[in-house]
């Protein structure tokens, strides 16, 4: 392994005065010491947050808000995260394994790094690892890969399914940084890959997460994360959908619905929320509604089962939600 220097940060201002090009925060560690381990990520420096007091889970003005440093596990059991947003609890569980859960972290789940395998292969070429390499999925190995929001650099999958059900629920976030503290919607959070697929996120340099908020809503408990997968756990989406429903008088309210494993950053699906608003809660119109989900796909050889599983996958999600009393 290559050399490099750890600082334990006591303060988020500590930490963010720490940092300087070519460090990285680290908390859970469990993707970013996989990285280093395979060399992909190089940092000279990691600032490690863990002192920081940001783990803690409560609620304010009904706002659920999660410190960047809680951990999947605990944030996933907690009675108000359950009790008011079923769908992040449900999105948790079905993420990585029990042992990861109790490590890894809120923040580094939003941050944590493709699962293209190109990406690991320090001899591939890769325009996320070795900007201007190429992409090696295009022409290869891409039955996982993505089907909206590619470019012909990169067609790597978002791979956070805490992503899909914040970006579904309209979470904001709250970053600490050198120019100070801004908040801004998750969904913002996630740059599309264009010609520059390295470039993966909005934070400025030295920025910290601090916190996610996550607002209440009539379409709250009426929630269900479906993820499809090659097996039953331990195991990245081929398509997931975060829904959440608010109903009245046998009518569709307002919809939110989210998707991932489908996308180049969790793909939120407007249009099919907007068809459904008005409609009964049925198959029939989930139907309808759901075909708008792959309207500006853009499949590859290997991946256009995605174009069936994707709009199939919204509708099983839109009936269990639709079963949630
Ligand atoms: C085998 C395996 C299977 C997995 N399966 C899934 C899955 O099915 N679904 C899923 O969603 N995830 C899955 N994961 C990913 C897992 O959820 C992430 O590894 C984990 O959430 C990262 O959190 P961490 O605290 O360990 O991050 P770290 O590894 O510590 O950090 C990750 C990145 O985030 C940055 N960072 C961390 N905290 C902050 C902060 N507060 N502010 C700014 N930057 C920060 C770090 O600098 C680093 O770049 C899997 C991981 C593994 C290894
Ligand atoms: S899809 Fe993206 S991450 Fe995968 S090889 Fe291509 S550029 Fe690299």
């Amino acid at each position: 392994m290559f050399p490099f220097t750890l600082e334990k940060a006591r303060t988020a201002e500590q930490a963010i005065a720490a940092a300087a090009a070519g460090s990285r925060f680290i908390a859970g560690g469990t993707t970013l010491i996989d990285l280093m381990r395979e060399e992909v990520e190089r940092p000279e420096q990691l600032i490690d947050i863990n002192a920081l007091p940001l783990a803690e889970i409560r609620v304010e003005n009904d706002i659920l808000v999660i410190g960047a440093l809680a951990r999947m596990a605990d944030v996933a059991a907690h009675p108000e995260v359950q009790a008011r947003q079923p769908l992040i609890a449900e999105s948790l569980i079905e993420g990585a394994s029990p042992q990861l859960r109790n490590m890894a972290s809120i923040g580094g789940n939003l941050l944590q790094r493709v699962r293209c395998p190109y990406f690991r292969m320090l001899d591939a070429p890769c325009n996320k690892r070795d900007p201007g390499s190429g992409c090696s999925a295009i022409d290869g190995l891409h039955a996982g890969h993505a089907i909206l929001g590619t470019s012909d650099h990169c067609i790597a999958t978002h791979p956070s399914d805490l992503a899909v059900a914040l970006v579904a629920l309209d979470a904001t976030m709250r970053v600490l940084g050198p120019q100070g503290e801004r908040s801004f919607p998750v969904e913002d959070l996630f740059r599309l890959p264009g010609d520059a697929p390295h470039l993966e996120h909005t934070l400025l340099p030295g920025e910290l997460i601090i916190d996610v908020q996550v607002p209440a809503g009539a379409y709250s408990r009426r929630a269900r994360y479906l993820k499809v997968r090659d097996r039953a756990s331990y195991e990245f989406a081929l398509v997931s959908a975060a829904v959440a429903l608010d109903t009245e008088s046998g009518q569709i309210r307002q919809a939110r619905i989210a998707t991932g494993g489908v996308g180049t950053r969790p793909w939120r699906m407007r249009a099919v929320e907007e068809a459904l608003a008005g409609k009964p809660p049925q198959r029939q119109a989930f139907e309808a509604a759901a075909q708008l989900a792959v309207r500006e796909a853009r499949p590859l050889r290997d991946n256009h089962y995605k174009m069936e599983l994707l709009p199939r996958t919204i509708v099983r999600a839109l009936e269990l939600a639709g079963e949630v009393a």
